[in-house]
């Protein structure tokens, strides 16, 4: 019997018609599909996209005041975030697209640490900006790495989750960013005696820097350990944009001794003209260091912003201005069932003074409006009168919340 000869998977045509035939897990694709799949991810994945392009074509970037204008569609406030990360990211890719050879200057990367409450912002905006750019993206929460040897995850698996995140296109990753959450969970103990956190705080601050030095490193690609018989992926880190975040709690007194030991003398002017309720704004790298970060880490975050706590009017706008806000998505919702979904003003109100009441933030705006809607979604679909409008009073919202779950373990 003779051998049947191999096909393409995507056109048919066999092996002895096309140039090339590449092997994949279970078909193959010949030249002639790569070619016309290739120009379809060209006129699908928008402009300004970075992840698929090859190895050395120009990036288009956006300029700092779109990317701005980009992150104001989603995110509220955080005007000096914004602009400091817009401008981070505009200059990093800059970088990328910089020849080598052209002349002696070499832009250095502009990695970025976020320093805010929980629930202001920081992952927000790091997950837009990279929606927006559509390069690989993905977080990473520093609190369960661990140096290699203890148990918890290696370092590396960040780098696995990013290669995940760029269908293991290893081009791709190398031009991703990493959000890396908590990163003043691995503080160094004895500079910050509130962290309970041992000896790995440093060891861990260490095995980060050989990811942040720009060094290939060698990535289990399906995450986990590393294990002998493992196939190992290189993924050169160099082009990476990595972007921090921590809540950093308690270093307002750091900044603030700091601040008070510089204005001594100058006769309070400079005293006044600093905001008490948001000495966040002051953070320098120094601070970074008293809370516990070592100076080679710090060093290799050269950009530093702060995001603003969220006051009443933020938590209002969150809730109705976003693209995606959470009222849009309700509307949405209802909508699917031919309802039009309404809010009485003083509900939104009251679902902000309970985020604020609950010391939520933004995170707790979504489980009180939950606690507020489940019955309605749950009764209104299938009901035997059906509604064509659906309106929240503030009664209706009271009633709901104050039989929820929610306010009964806080009652509690
Ligand atoms: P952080 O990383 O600072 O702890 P997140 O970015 O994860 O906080 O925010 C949690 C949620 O709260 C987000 O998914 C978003 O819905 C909402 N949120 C927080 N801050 C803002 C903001 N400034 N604008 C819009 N939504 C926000």
């Amino acid at each position: 019997m003779s051998k049947k000869e191999t096909t393409c998977s995507f056109c048919g045509r066999p092996k002895s018609q096309v140039r090339l035939l590449i092997a994949g897990i279970s078909g193959h694709i010949c030249d002639h599909c790569i070619i016309q799949a290739q120009s379809i991810v060209k006129e699908e994945i928008p402009s300004g996209g970075v992840g698929l392009e090859g190895d050395d074509a120009p990036l288009n970037v956006l300029k700092p005041t779109e990317i701005k204008a980009k992150l104001d569609e989603y995110v509220i406030g955080q005007l000096s975030a914004k602009k400091t990360l817009s401008v981070a990211v505009y200059n990093h890719y800059k970088r990328l697209n910089q020849k080598v050879g052209d002349d002696d200057i070499e832009i250095d990367k502009s990695n970025v640490v976020m320093v805010g409450r929980t629930g202001t912002g920081k992952t927000l905006l790091a997950k837009t900006i990279a929606k927006m750019l559509n390069v690989p993206f993905c977080i990473a929460d520093a609190t369960v790495l661990t140096e290699a040897g203890y148990v918890g995850e290696d370092v590396e698996s960040i780098l696995s989750r990013l290669l995940q995140a760029a269908d293991y296109n290893v081009q791709a990753a190398e031009r991703g960013i990493i959000f890396i959450d908590e990163i003043d969970k691995i503080a160094r103990k004895s500079d910050n005696p509130s962290i309970t956190r041992d000896v790995s705080g440093e060891g861990v601050q260490q095995a980060l820097l050989k990811l942040l030095e720009g060094a290939e490193v060698n990535v289990p690609p399906e995450g986990g350990r590393k294990h002998p018989e493992q196939k190992m992926v290189k993924i050169n880190t160099k082009n990476i944009l990595f972007v921090c975040g921590g809540a950093f709690d308690g270093i307002e007194k750091i900044i603030a001794r700091r601040v008070n030991r510089q204005t001594i003398g100058f006769a309070n002017v400079e005293e006044e003209r600093i905001d008490k309720d948001n000495l966040l704004e002051f953070v320098n790298p120094t601070d970074l260091k008293s809370f516990g970060l070592i100076p080679e880490l710090i060093g290799r975050f050269p950009v530093l912003t702060y995001l603003e706590p969220l006051d009443k009017t933020a938590l209002r706008r969150i809730l109705t201005e976003p693209k995606n806000s959470l009222f849009k998505q309700y509307v949405k919702l209802f909508e699917i069932d031919g309802i039009d979904f309404k809010f009485d003003s003083e509900v939104l109100d009251f679902i902000v003074d309970k985020a604020v009441e609950f010391q939520l933030g933004a995170r707790g705006l979504r489980s009180i409006c939950e606690a507020i809607l489940t019955e309605a979604m749950y009764e209104i679909p299938g009901s035997k009168n059906p509604v064509k409008e659906y309106r929240v009073t503030l009664e209706y919202a009271q009633k709901q919340f104050s039989q929820s779950k929610m306010a009964k373990m806080h009652a509690a």
